[in-house]
């Protein structure tokens, strides 16, 4: 059977926390953030045809080394069937799930959790929940944030409190403009509130991510200067630090920086 992909990175250490994995990425998104650098990506463009039976052989070759398979985006619950048969894959030769979704799709993400197949979730936390206004602009569709907002706040309760998941990742990416240190302080806010939580082993994971001004943008009008860019990551880098004064665990994701857990 032929799966349609986007591409493939047969390992990877900066995708899932303490982890290594295998990350695929599906064309496709249900969101316009007008910063986003993946834009061929979520207009699937890049596409190609890979064969179930040479995932599995990869898969099973992998499996030394690796333990999870991520799948990710653009936004891979657009296409159920090919998440859902990748998941499969992964379970019959040993290998955990793992997904990054926006969670603009939540019953379907929870449904792979119920089954068993997802033991990772790395959810979009776009904007301060709080904030259904800037929520909108952020993923370019200003009547659906409060919406977003929503869904994005009851999966994360629904996952933390589920004993089927071992690790929750809540991800920001700032934005010049947009999302910057003070609209990740909210956000640590929020999440510090969460419910189910434990001090002996906590499964909420914060990660900030540094803007990154290279790659594709999906809206060509987003001009970025690299001052505002170099300001914003100083911004994240102190946020970040604020965060995880908080109780929370935090890791600092970015281009300068590499991946770095964050201490009070
Ligand atoms: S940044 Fe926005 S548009 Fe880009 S893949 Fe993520 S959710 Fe989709």
């Amino acid at each position: 059977m032929k799966l349609r992909i986007s591409a493939l990175n047969l390992l990877s250490l900066v995708d899932i926390a303490d982890h290594v994995s295998i990350v695929i990425w599906l064309p496709g998104c249900t969101y316009r953030c007008p910063w986003c650098q993946n834009a061929p990506i979520v207009r699937g463009e890049h596409v190609k045809e890979v064969d179930n039976s040479e995932l599995e052989d990869l898969f099973r070759d992998a499996s030394v080394l690796v333990d999870y398979v991520h799948v990710t985006g653009g936004e891979p619950t657009v296409h159920p069937g090919e998440l859902r048969i990748i998941l499969e894959l992964a379970r019959r030769h040993g290998l955990k799930g793992s997904i990054a979704t926006n969670a603009s799709r939540p019953e379907m993400v929870l449904d792979l959790v119920e089954k068993g197949l997802l033991q990772h979730v790395a959810i979009d936390v776009k904007a301060p929940p709080c904030d259904a206004g800037l929520y909108g602009r952020v993923i370019g569709l200003p009547q659906k944030g409060a919406e977003a907002a929503t869904k994005v706040v009851r999966l994360i309760k629904a996952l933390l409190c589920s004993d089927k998941v071992e690790l929750v990742e809540a991800r920001t990416t700032v934005v010049p403009g947009l999302v910057e240190g003070r609209e990740v302080e909210a956000i640590a806010e929020n999440l510090s509130m969460m419910p189910c939580r434990s001090s002996e082993h906590d499964k909420l994971v914060y990660v900030v991510q540094e803007f990154n001004m290279y790659g594709e943008f999906l809206d060509p009008n987003f001009k970025v200067r690299s001052k505002d860019v170099e300001r914003v990551n100083e911004e994240a880098w102190e946020a970040a630090r604020k965060a995880a004064k908080r109780g929370l665990r935090v890791i600092l994701r970015g281009s300068i920086r590499g991946v770095a857990e964050v201490k009070p």
